[in-house]
């Protein structure tokens, strides 16, 4: 085996991670060469690593399915679902020709998603190819359904980012548009008399209602714009390279296209959703907490005014 490292940063599961990881990788775990036709794991029993093919090739079979038989190559891996739902395999996995893997622990497995994201978004990503290929059902194992739901940036109610990728992303997109001299602003966006609506029709109608306000901001930004729900029945958007007057112009187009559209999905009897919106510019020196709070004061005065309108 030449470049243990080379294939780990190409492999599926390491993608993106940093290499000091990766090396440390390569370096703690077991290489294993396996003969032609020689068994690395067997449905039914334990397995405790996870294997990544450095060269040759793997045949997986799942039980009782000849035709469900895939061949798993250099940078792919096997035994993920076994190792991190600590449950039994549930393929007969045989190496097709002379074989060398590298095989890591499952509490090493575990340290590394927790050190990397980029590794535990990887991983995410061979669960749900898993699911759709061989209609196993990850998130047994509570410990991994913790994990990513803690680590989770999207939103499920409205596909939206979540304020976790907000907070995050807005702040180090005001790093850079601090460091290069650039403006940038922020809207808050918050759904008027919501709690009427959740009142009178339920919360599954407010949900709705949520759901197709999300839909109508993300169709409304630009790609530049970075949207989020930032909690309840609020919205958040920055805007990059975006002086105050072009703010309230972007903002004044998002108001209009609730108000207009929001009856396509409202039941008769629900009025027509209207929100209101805060915008504010950034200043020098600025944390993302002070235009955020900035934002807040001037959406308060457009309820105060009346709501459904835009204030800076
Ligand atoms: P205002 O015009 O002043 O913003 O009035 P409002 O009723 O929209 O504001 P208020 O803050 O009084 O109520 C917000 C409501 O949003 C209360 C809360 O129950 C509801 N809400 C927050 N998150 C959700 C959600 O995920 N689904 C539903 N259905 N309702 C939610
Ligand atoms: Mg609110
Ligand atoms: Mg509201």
């Amino acid at each position: 085996m030449d470049d243990v490292q080379g294939v780990l940063v190409r492999s599926v599961l390491f993608r993106g991670v940093p290499t000091a990881l990766v090396s440390e990788v390569s370096i703690s775990s077991e290489a294993r060469l396996l003969n032609a036709r020689e068994r690395l794991l067997t449905s039914g029993t334990q397995n405790d690593k996870l294997h990544v093919v450095l060269s040759g090739a793997l045949t997986v079979s799942a039980v009782g399915d000849r035709a469900a038989a895939s061949r798993v190559g250099p940078g792919e891996c096997v035994g993920e679902l076994s190792v991190l739902e600590d449950r039994v395999v549930t393929s007969d996995v045989v190496a097709d020709e002379s074989t060398v893997v590298l095989s890591i622990e499952r509490e090493q497995m575990w340290s590394l998603v927790e050190a990397s994201p980029e590794l535990a978004r990887n991983l995410l990503r061979i669960l749900a190819g898993r699911v759709n290929r061989r209609d196993v059902v990850p998130g047994q194992s509570l410990r991994l359904r913790r994990y990513f739901e803690r680590i989770a940036t999207v939103d499920p109610l409205t596909g939206l980012h979540n304020r976790r990728w907000l907070d995050d992303t807005f702040q180090r997109q005001m790093e850079r548009a601090q460091r290069s001299g650039q403006p940038a602003a922020l809207l808050m966006i918050d759904i008027d008399r919501f709690k009427t609506i959740n009142d009178h029709f339920g919360h599954l109608t407010g949900d709705a209602v949520l759901g197709r306000v999300a839909q109508l901001l993300m169709s409304g930004v630009r790609p530049q714009d970075l949207l989020a729900r930032y909690g309840g029945e609020e919205f958040s958007v920055m805007l990059p390279s975006v002086d105050l007057p072009t703010a309230l112009a972007v903002a004044e187009r998002l108001r209009r296209a609730v108000e207009v559209n929001s009856r396509d999905i409202d039941s008769q009897d629900v009025p027509p959703t209207t929100v209101s919106i805060g915008a504010a510019r950034m200043e020098p020196g600025d944390r993302l907490e002070d235009l955020i709070n900035r934002a807040d004061v001037a959406l308060s005065k457009a309820k105060a005014r009346g709501r459904n309108q835009t204030v800076s």
